[in-house]
């Protein structure tokens, strides 16, 4: 995965001022392999990767991230910004009802669709009507019919009730009237939401095209939604095409995104169309549908959704502030207090909670490591010790004599020897914060003691 291949690569690397070109462009060739492999085609893959270098020269390395980190993180914004920066809900006509048309390749999902979205939008308090304008393939009707019946809403259909199989094969309809016709029934019946499916073909053709373009004029949609196949690969980019200017729509839908597929296409087509993916198509069940969303995408994409995860928790968890002013304090030849002692181990806390993902991380092993035997419950025991001391004993634990430490232990209901250990514990730490303010390294999670 992406993330091996860039442990092996950053072993080595360490955070610098400044991110390097050298750094860079280790980092976006594994990108663009991950990229490749995901099945974004390739000329968007080299525009993408191009823009990416340029955001990273000169980016200001973080203090809670390496170079690697770094990079990613960038990509993975940029992506999101591409998947998500023109992400919109349904337009709703001012005057219903509102026209939804449906485009796309045969087998893409689109009568599928049509049924989640009138199922979702009848769940909303709208009262949509399913318009069967493919007539090309035999049972197409039939098909709107069953999932129109599942999804509770009506249908508008060329052969109403009764079309056989041997029926089906033989309609001839005029999919621009049945699309015409249907709206006027959803005008007439006071349904103010209409979607209109309509035929697809096993690749771009031109008659296709030309019917779809038809029934967009005839019907002026408010919507025209390109339905696409997320495994349709390196492909993605000339259906798009040819469907942006054979009959130009308005959103995408992505469709079974349940599958294997990394879901390329998806950045794929809004780079080369610059329309918002509006929803995602996630089994062959009406419910199986939800809002697109960019962010999960963008690690679907990049096949790395634990690291990002990782990158946003260390991220928050590595305190900048708090680092620098403990760092600041110890130079400074103040005292490492008790309290100071509890914050570091509320960081390391919080690390805890990614110990696993840890191992992942290039230059995070021997972070794990220490991570490894530690007991996030230790820190509220810590925690309530602490509490129970006074404020004096918590920048001065010398102070603390015998009967104190009985009292201290009572009062977070632990033992004496609980006190003891802290305290040793603690001692251990100080000395080691001295030795650091002298020697000069930085103080942090990392520098916590094992
Ligand atoms: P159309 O030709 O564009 O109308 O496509 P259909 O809606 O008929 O879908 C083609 C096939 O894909 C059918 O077998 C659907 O059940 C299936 N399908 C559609 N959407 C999804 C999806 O999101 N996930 C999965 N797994 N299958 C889907
Ligand atoms: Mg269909």
């Amino acid at each position: 995965s992406l993330s091996d291949r860039l442990t092996s690569t950053f072993k080595n690397l360490r955070g610098r001022g400044r991110l390097s070109e050298a750094d860079i462009d280790a980092t976006v060739r594994e990108i663009r392999r991950a990229l490749l492999d995901a099945d974004v085609a390739v000329p968007v893959v080299r525009q993408f990767t191009a823009a990416v270098r340029e955001r990273a020269l000169g980016a200001e390395v973080s203090g809670a991230l390496n170079p690697a980190q770094q990079v990613v993180k960038i990509v993975n914004a940029e992506l999101v910004e591409i998947l998500g920066g023109q992400t919109r809900s349904l337009q709703l006509a001012k005057t219903p009802p509102t026209v939804i048309m449906l485009a796309g390749l045969q087998g893409a999902g689109k009568t599928t669709l049509a049924g989640k979205l009138a199922l979702a939008l009848k769940e909303q308090g709208h009262t949509p009507l399913l318009v069967a304008a493919d007539l090309q393939r035999p049972n197409a009707v039939t098909q709107l019919s069953v999932v129109a019946e599942r999804a509770g809403v009506p249908v508008f259909a060329p052969h109403p009730g009764n079309t056989s199989d041997a029926d089906a094969e033989t309609i001839i309809g005029d999919p621009v009237g049945v699309s015409r016709d249907g709206v006027a029934e959803a005008r007439a019946k006071q349904h103010d939401v209409v979607i209109v499916d309509t035929a697809g073909r096993l690749g771009v053709d031109q008659v296709l095209m030309q019917q779809a373009a038809d029934i967009r004029a005839a019907i002026t949609p408010d919507e025209v939604l390109f339905v696409i196949d997320a495994m349709i690969g390196q492909d993605a980019v000339t259906t798009a095409n040819a469907f942006a200017e054979g009959v130009d729509f308005t959103g995408v839908v992505l469709s079974k995104l349940d599958g294997d597929a990394r879901g390329g296409a998806a950045l794929s087509v809004a780079k080369v169309t610059g329309k918002p993916i509006m929803f995602a198509s996630t089994g062959e069940k009406l419910t199986e549908f939800e809002v697109f969303h960019p962010d999960r995408m963008a690690s679907r994409i990049l096949d790395m959704g634990d690291v990002l995860t990782l990158i946003e928790q260390a991220e928050k968890a590595f305190d900048a502030d708090e680092a620098e002013r403990m760092a600041a304090k110890v130079a400074g030849g103040e005292d490492f207090t008790l309290s100071d002692f509890l914050v570091q181990m509320q960081q390391m806390k919080k690390l805890g909670s990614m110990k696993k993902m840890l191992g992942m991380m290039p230059g995070m092993a021997q972070m794990r490591d220490q991570l490894e035997n530690f007991d996030e419950r230790e820190v509220d025991r810590v925690q309530a010790l602490i509490q129970s001391m006074t404020p004096a004993e918590r920048e001065n634990p010398k102070i603390i004599n015998g009967s104190r430490r009985a009292r201290i232990a009572r009062g977070a209901g632990q033992t004496t020897a609980a006190v003891n250990g802290l305290l040793d514990r603690f001692g251990q730490a100080q000395k080691m914060m001295r030795q650091m303010a002298s020697g000069g390294a930085p103080a942090g999670p990392g520098g916590m003691p094992a």
